[in-house]
């Protein structure tokens, strides 16, 4: 089965908590704090694996999660980073934003994305030793890793699209002039996947074919098969479009072109609109000259060149070829698609649940709400730290410290932030 089309949900690794531990030796009485730090979560990385050709893992793993980062220990002992997970997908994987639908990446020139990045580790207790506070019997909780819900689609990287009914002769073709062996059969939707080959047109001239499986009327609106496949050929700077001008199954050709031509205006206008050469197959066994005649001029008269070849008998191939080959040489590279995401986690939590304590003078503040607005907050940038604080202020943070009786100067700690407290 061919998979082309996947929701999965990537999770990065929790940062380890920080430690709380006092140095202890044997006739030392009291040792100074070493409790160590906790180590970063792992991020899930995404890359490509030129040998995949279909998203198909996918299907049956929608979960992917880094490890978490340990926890600090004592002895200054850093926790260990969680792993990264690396995530493969085959060439020309396209990674979207499920709930806005945005590109995130496109995996076609990049090989490797960093989606979800891990939370920090959090501080162990050494790091907040002062000369008035010796003994710092508190360390910083991990924070969590980002969370992602993504679409990964494929869309192949072929210069060449062959465009048609089942049982034109698409397969055909692609088999006569590339090394591609596709399934070539007597009956309907023989090709379940699409096929890409490569086709050498002489002095280091080559171009990539895809052979897409057949399209059907209402396949841009989920009639059938076909729907699904219209998107690999997106990409496609040139389609070739084969219409089977032999009349032995009965078929009329002015009326098939039309028809998929329709199928792609309604999947994609610009689709429609995409350069496209027209090949009339299976000229070998036509015998109504009159109605190719018809057909030609109705293609020509539409500004599309037109074809007389037999992909079975490899007539007029090579001139369809080399047209093609010409073409593509005046259009411009293969689409590939710029990043449109703006990461915007959604609100976690709410102040009302956020934990305040205080150890000797130092205010931590946890909980989910706080770790939703640190990560949106850029701690170089003064304006941000502004925004930072009239958001605590509004929420009624700062109020509930003062009516849980900080004073001025005592200091405020929020996982890696600390700052003194200025009534
Ligand atoms: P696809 O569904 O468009 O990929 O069509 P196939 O390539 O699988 O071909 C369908 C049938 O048409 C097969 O039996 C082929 O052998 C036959 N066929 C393809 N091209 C030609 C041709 O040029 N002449 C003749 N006589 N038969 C052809
Ligand atoms: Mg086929």
């Amino acid at each position: 089965m061919f998979v082309d089309k996947a929701g999965v949900v990537v999770k990065a690794g929790k940062g380890g908590n920080g430690a709380v531990s006092f140095h202890r030796e044997k006739y030392v009485s009291a040792g100074g704090p070493d409790g160590g730090d906790g180590g970063r979560g792992g991020s899930v990385i995404i890359e490509v694996d030129k040998n995949m050709s279909t998203l198909m893992d996918f299907r049956y793993k929608r979960k992917y999660s880094a490890g978490n980062g340990a926890d600090g220990q004592g002895k200054n002992k850093t926790g260990k980073d969680g792993n990264d997970l690396v995530i493969r997908v085959p060439n020309g994987t396209v990674v979207r934003d499920k709930e806005s639908g945005a590109i995130i990446v496109d995996m076609s020139e990049i090989d490797k994305f960093r989606l979800v990045r891990g939370g920090s580790g959090g501080w162990g207790n050494r790091h907040f030793a002062t000369p008035t506070r010796q003994a710092p019997r508190f360390a910083k909780a991990g924070l969590p890793g980002d969370e992602l819900d993504i679409i990964l689609e494929l869309k192949l990287l072929a210069d060449v699209g062959l465009v048609g009914f089942p049982n034109v002769g698409k397969s055909t073709f692609l088999s006569v002039v590339s090394k591609a062996h596709p399934k070539i059969a007597d009956y309907h939707f023989t090709t379940l996947f699409p096929n890409l080959g490569v086709v050498y047109v002489g002095e280091g001239t080559s171009f990539v074919l895809a052979d897409i499986p057949g399209i059907i009327e209402g396949a841009s609106e989920g009639a059938g098969l076909g729907h699904a496949f219209l998107r690999h050929v997106d990409r496609c700077r040139l389609l070739i479009h084969i219409v089977d001008v032999s009349g032995s199954e009965g078929r009329d050709p002015i009326e098939d072109f039309e028809a998929i031509n329709e199928e792609l205006r309604r999947y994609n206008p610009e689709l429609a609109e995409r350069p496209q050469l027209v090949a009339a197959n299976k000229c070998d066994i036509a015998h109504d000259d009159e109605a190719i005649e018809r057909f030609k001029q109705y293609v020509e008269e539409r500004g599309y060149r037109f074809f007389l070849i037999s992909a079975a008998a490899t007539t007029g191939v090579k001139e369809l070829v080399n047209a093609a080959a010409a073409e593509l040489s005046k259009l411009p590279p293969l689409t590939i698609y710029e990043s449109e995401y703006v990461p915007k986690p959604r609100m976690q939590g709410s102040p009302e649940e956020l934990v305040i304590e205080v150890f000797d003078d130092v205010w931590t503040i946890e909980g989910k709400w706080i770790e939703w607005l640190m990560k949106n907050v850029n701690f170089d940038d003064h304006e941000s730290m502004m925004y930072f604080e009239r958001v605590l202020r509004n929420a009624g943070v700062y109020e509930r410290l003062e009516r849980m009786g900080i004073s001025d100067g005592d200091t405020v700690s929020i996982y890696n932030l600390e700052f003194e407290y200025v009534k």
